[in-house]
């Protein structure tokens, strides 16, 4: 384990922002990540993941942590459920892959998401109508402050959409370590989201597979989002704000196309992407950033744009949507 000195970041965010960490340490054991945090001292500690949902928007002055940790492995089953540890390491997108490989269901509704499986309880990922929530079972974690192992049971990490206690109380004080899923033993399809239905439904798939689901997603993905290898971004900029009955009703009779989906509690989530195009920031630029023409909702990097510049565009799209909707949007992503 070796820590270098003013190293910068940029081939470690998908935005491909510039950014210099003072101090940058890869870790692939709890040996090392010990040993890193013991040269940390007193000095703040970032722990970066595969940097895909951040806004590096200046220098980093703290230890820039990696967790590489390795590892895939069947724990075992208790006759409902098959649980499969997972190090915090591992590239998420591949440990799905590897489960599907394995004949076990239950993660293919988010293949494809970028980064690393111990940032996925972070802001509990999601996608197609499925959260990390519904496999989680329980996370492994070092405490920055302390250098004591914890785990964190589903309920103690307090999930909510794009939402945990590591962006609360929690949020910079543990390193996570390794993450437990649970995969059902009996599977079954989760197609509520429409867009994925309708794909399956255009492969001709009667009785889909979880191999048949991870497909539809990946190609629905692949068609909607850029490839962050060629135009930086961060996935979805912005949260799907939710917003009460009165206020939904109120902006439907005057936006009769505005899209909303009625959630559990009565409230409705409206579509970012629609409200950011309606107040015409779809395709739009701003310096070097924009937003990403097929879909309103990605934030862009048209190439060497700084972290000053996603924050201005960041900044002129919440303002359009404010104007037109009285509607506040939220970005996804850690503005470090
Ligand atoms: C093209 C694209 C598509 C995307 N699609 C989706 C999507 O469909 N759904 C979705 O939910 N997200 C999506 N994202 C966002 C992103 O992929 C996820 O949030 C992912 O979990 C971030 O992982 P990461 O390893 O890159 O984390 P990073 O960006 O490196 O870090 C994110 C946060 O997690 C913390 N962190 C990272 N690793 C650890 C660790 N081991 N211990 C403690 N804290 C840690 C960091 O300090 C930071 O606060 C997308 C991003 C891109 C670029």
């Amino acid at each position: 384990m070796q820590v270098l000195k003013n190293v910068d970041l940029r081939p470690f965010n998908t935005l491909q922002l510039s950014a210099r960490a003072s101090r940058y340490a890869e870790v692939a054991t709890l040996a090392e990540l010990r040993a890193a945090l013991a040269l940390a001292g007193a000095d703040p500690v970032f722990v970066l993941g595969g940097g895909s949902n951040l806004v590096l928007a200046r220098d980093v002055d703290a230890l820039v942590l990696r967790p590489l940790l390795p590892g895939r492995e069947l724990l075992g089953d208790d006759g409902a459920h098959r649980f499969v540890r997972l190090g915090a390491g591992e590239i998420w997108a591949d440990a799905v892959a590897w489960t599907l490989d394995q004949g076990w269901g239950g993660l293919e509704n988010l293949s494809l998401i970028p980064g690393r499986c111990g940032a996925a309880p972070i802001q509990n990922i999601g996608a197609y109508g499925v959260e990390l929530e519904a496999v989680f079972e329980r996370l492994e974690a070092l405490d920055l402050r302390s250098g004591e192992r914890r785990e964190f049971s589903r309920a103690d990490c307090r999930f909510g959409y794009r939402d945990s206690v590591f962006k609360h109380e929690a949020a910079g004080r543990y390193v996570i370590t390794a993450i437990v899923l649970r995969l059902p033993l009996r599977w079954t399809a989760r197609l509520g989201y429409r867009e994925l239905a309708e794909e399956i439904a255009r492969a001709g798939v009667a009785e889909p597979t979880p191999r048949d689901v991870a497909a539809a997603v990946i190609g629905l993905r692949e068609r909607k989002l850029p490839d962050w290898r060629r135009l930086g971004n961060a996935g979805s900029f912005f949260k799907n704000p939710v917003v009460d009955a009165a206020l939904f009703g109120a902006l439907r009779a005057a936006n009769p196309g505005i899209v909303g989906h009625e959630q559990a509690d009565g409230r409705f989530k409206l579509a970012a992407g629609w409200l950011i195009e309606q107040a015409g920031w779809k395709g739009r630029d701003l310096g070097r950033a924009g937003m990403f023409e097929r879909q309103a909702l990605v934030l862009v990097n048209r190439g060497d744009a700084t972290g000053a510049e996603v924050l201005a565009l960041c900044e002129a799209v919440r303002a359009a949507v404010r104007e037109r909707f009285g509607v506040e949007l939220e970005p996804e992503p850690l503005i470090v």
